[in-house]
């Protein structure tokens, strides 16, 4: 939806090209709502769910591939890779899950206000992922 207004070719009578693009003299922003909340570093993405997991409001189970409108911001940087952490709320309750890139882990991700279910790797056996079969964590 935002991609529509965006690459609208119409040209405004008085628009004068001298002082910047369309969206400049519209005073919008490319991205439209999606950059509604620009001025805080957020911008709007569509979010899907990498894995299995529980939210921890309903204890409803959320499946991979889930998708969400997740508010995107840049936390931090780990060398030259900058750290992402999105933000979204559970379709079934007032809960907000909060997913986290870590870079230094394998690209693993951290999370906030969900429980990821038994099918990711525990610390021990990610140390020789490399080495060996990926093994569910059952604790
Ligand atoms: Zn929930």
């Amino acid at each position: 939806m935002g991609e529509r207004k965006g690459t609208n070719k119409y040209y405004p009578p008085d628009y004068d090209p001298s002082k910047g693009g369309l969206n400049k003299w519209q005073g919008t922003h490319a991205l439209r709502e999606r950059a509604r909340k620009i001025h805080l570093g957020v911008i709007i993405i569509r979010f899907e769910m990498p894995y299995n997991i529980w939210c921890e409001g309903c204890n409803n189970h959320i499946g991979m591939g889930v998708r969400y409108n997740a508010e995107k911001k840049k936390v931090g940087m780990y060398y030259t890779t900058p750290i992402y952490e999105f933000k979204m709320k559970c379709h079934l309750c007032e809960n907000h899950f909060i997913i986290k890139t870590d870079p230094a882990v394998l690209e693993d991700k951290k999370i906030g206000g969900i429980q990821q279910k038994m099918n990711r790797l525990c610390q021990k056996q990610r140390k020789f992922k490399k080495n060996f079969m990926m093994i569910p964590c059952l604790n």
